[in-house]
């Protein structure tokens, strides 16, 4: 019923790869039309002839003997060669053969599938796994394949490149450019570095983005120490160049770590920690320069690294936080009106730690989030049965860039049933400048609530007065390190002076804080300021003593003192 040779040919033809069968001096003897298709032939052309009329000789010679292997012993194989197609374009070929005998004459079925997507894709998988889209550069991940093989684990002993080096590098002030130009700005900034960086990197190197505005580089070939300051100098200069943008020049500056691979280092994680450690040295040294790794610079990560461990401790325990307030006086009668609620952390182990180090700490690491809220949640509890007291809360830039910050202090306000009206958001001044279209709306949110907005640290950050118009706020803080010189300093005066006058036309609270001695408070009411707060009225207070104070001060009131919460400056 069936011609076998028109079924064989049917079955061969729905085959996906191309197949054909040749005999042992090499000729096609059937073929399906896959296989017609990729040599480009009709069958009638193809059949008696060698399929390797047109390949390189070195290829023929492999195939020929692969072939050979298979019609001596029978054993199945695969293979893959790379081969010019009819447009001369390269292909990737997976091969397969196996020995058919018929009558006693053997011959090699082959197939051949053309891999060259598969293979693509792959090496393009592969490229994105160990590249930096942004930049082009390698990642982070490249950087510890790299690091694995300098060191051989566990041996103790490098396979080779002793004396080389690893830099890690970070922008500084990065993130300004992004909040201040766009985040297309900063991807002009981040991709023009890593070229010039790639300019400097001595040959063989590589060169690295980490992640946001990290890079590193890592070279194999010993370098002397005068070589590596002088590789270090070059990349700090990199940024004395202004990244022009179209009508704007982003400034910024680059810290660089550095470590020698030496014989005594052990791991890629030790070499990384080292790098890290110098980095974070040029960092605290004051940016735009470099630093090497020493032994010394070891204790200051470990500890910082201990007290970011225990302030996450603290705050998922929510133990060891708390709450100092400090009073806030009006100038006209001196009257406690309001508190500022300043954090206050004391650790079992490391003891009582500033909010000068700890907030940039949180600030650093995320976790000023947590702490943000556990302030403001504690704060307003604690100071809801004071209803005639305003309370001021500081917030860092970070908490408002979180999309969540306003309906968050909103919520919170609303379970706690405290009042909008008597909370007071104190913000510096470099956080309201800086602050992206998210975090204003954030700001107008709140306000329309009731919120009032306070510009914290007023003389520090952009220290231009015609700001205060541009800005929305309640109220502004002359910094400390004004208010400290105001009877001392001619300039210092005229400033705190013009600031007040500006503020009370532009219907503003003026605050003077800082305010140590009564020669400043008389100077500070004589030029216009309405609220005053330092120690020369009271220190931030724990609960309980701030409870006693105002306790004292309506005792006193009950006793005959004619002034409702007057405090004696
Ligand atoms: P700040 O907001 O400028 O707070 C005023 C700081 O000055 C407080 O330091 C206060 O104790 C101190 N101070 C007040 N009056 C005087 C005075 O007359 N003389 C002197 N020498 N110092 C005075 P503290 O409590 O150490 O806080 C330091 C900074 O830490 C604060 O500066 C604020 O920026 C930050 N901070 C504190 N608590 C928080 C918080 O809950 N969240 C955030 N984001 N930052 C906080
Ligand atoms: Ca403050
Ligand atoms: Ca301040």
């Amino acid at each position: 019923m069936f011609n076998n040779l028109e079924v064989c040919q049917a079955v061969l033809n729905a085959l996906p790869d191309a197949t054909f069968l040749k005999d042992e001096q090499q000729r096609v003897v059937f073929l399906n039309r896959k296989a017609c298709e990729l040599f480009g032939k009709t069958a009638g052309e193809i059949l008696g002839h060698s399929p390797l009329a047109d390949l390189d000789p070195t290829l023929v010679d492999m195939i020929i003997e692969r072939d050979g292997h298979v019609l001596k012993t029978g054993e199945d194989i695969e293979y893959e060669h790379q081969m010019l197609n009819r447009d001369n374009v390269l292909i990737s070929m997976m091969v397969r053969c196996s020995r058919i005998i018929f009558h006693d004459v053997p011959y090699v079925l082959v197939s051949l599938n053309d891999i060259t997507i598969l293979r693509e894709s792959e090496a393009q998988t592969r490229y994105l796994a160990y590249h930096d889209i942004l930049t082009g550069l390698h990642n982070r991940t490249a950087l510890y394949e790299q690091l694995n093989q300098v060191v051989v684990p566990g041996a103790g002993k490098h396979a080779g490149g002793i004396g080389g080096l690893l830099l890690l590098m970070d922008l500084d002030g990065f993130k300004n450019i992004n909040d201040t130009y766009g985040h297309q700005a900063g991807d002009f900034v981040l991709c023009e570095f890593g070229r010039r960086l790639q300019g400097v990197a001595p040959q063989a190197s590589l060169v690295a983005r980490m992640g946001g505005d990290e890079f590193s580089l890592l070279t194999h070939q010993p370098v002397g120490r005068a070589q590596a300051e002088d590789l270090c100098r070059q990349i700090v200069n990199l940024t004395q160049i202004p990244f022009t943008l179209t009508g704007a020049s982003p400034f910024v500056t680059v810290s660089v770590g550095v470590t020698v691979i030496t014989e005594a280092v052990i791991t890629a994680g030790e070499l990384l920690r080292k790098a890290d450690a110098a980095l974070y040295e040029a960092k605290r040294q004051g940016k735009n320069m470099h630093c090497f790794y020493s032994e010394s610079l070891d204790a200051n990560l470990s500890s910082k690294r201990r007290m970011e461990k225990a302030l996450a401790n603290a705050l998922s325990a929510g133990r060891d936080i708390t709450c100092a307030y400090q009073p806030l006086i009006r100038a006209a009668d001196n009257h406690i009106i309001g508190v500022e609620a300043l954090a206050r952390w004391r650790d079992d182990e490391l003891g009582e730690i500033s909010p000068v180090q700890f907030v940039p700490l949180a600030e650093e690491t995320g976790l000023i989030i947590p702490l943000g809220k556990l302030i403001l949640r504690q704060a307003c509890r604690e100071m809801l049965r004071w209803s005639d007291l305003s309370l001021s809360v500081n917030i860092s830039p970070i908490q408002l860039r979180d999309g969540g910050f306003a309906p968050m202090v909103l919520a919170l306000l609303a379970e706690l049933r405290f009042p909008p009206e008597r909370l007071e958001l104190e913000l510096t001044e470099t956080a309201i400048m800086n602050s992206d279209a998210n975090s204003k709306h954030q700001l107008v949110l709140l306000r329309a609530a009731g919120v009032r907005i306070s510009l914290d640290d007023f003389g520090t950050g952009y220290s231009s007065l015609s700001l205060l118009k541009d800005i929305v706020v309640d109220s502004v803080k002359i910094d400390r390190s004004f208010v400290q010189f105001v009877t001392q300093l001619k300039d210092t005066a005229a400033i705190v002076t013009a600031v007040s006058h500006l503020g009370v036309k532009l219907n503003l609270e003026v605050i003077a804080e800082g305010v140590e001695t009564p020669e400043q408070q008389q100077f500070l009411v004589d030029a216009g300021c309405t609220q005053m707060q330092g120690f020369l009225f009271s220190k931030p207070l724990t609960e309980e003593k701030l409870e006693q104070l105002l306790g004292d001060i309506s005792r006193s009131k009950q006793l005959g003192g004619d002034n409702e919460r007057e405090i004696k400056g």
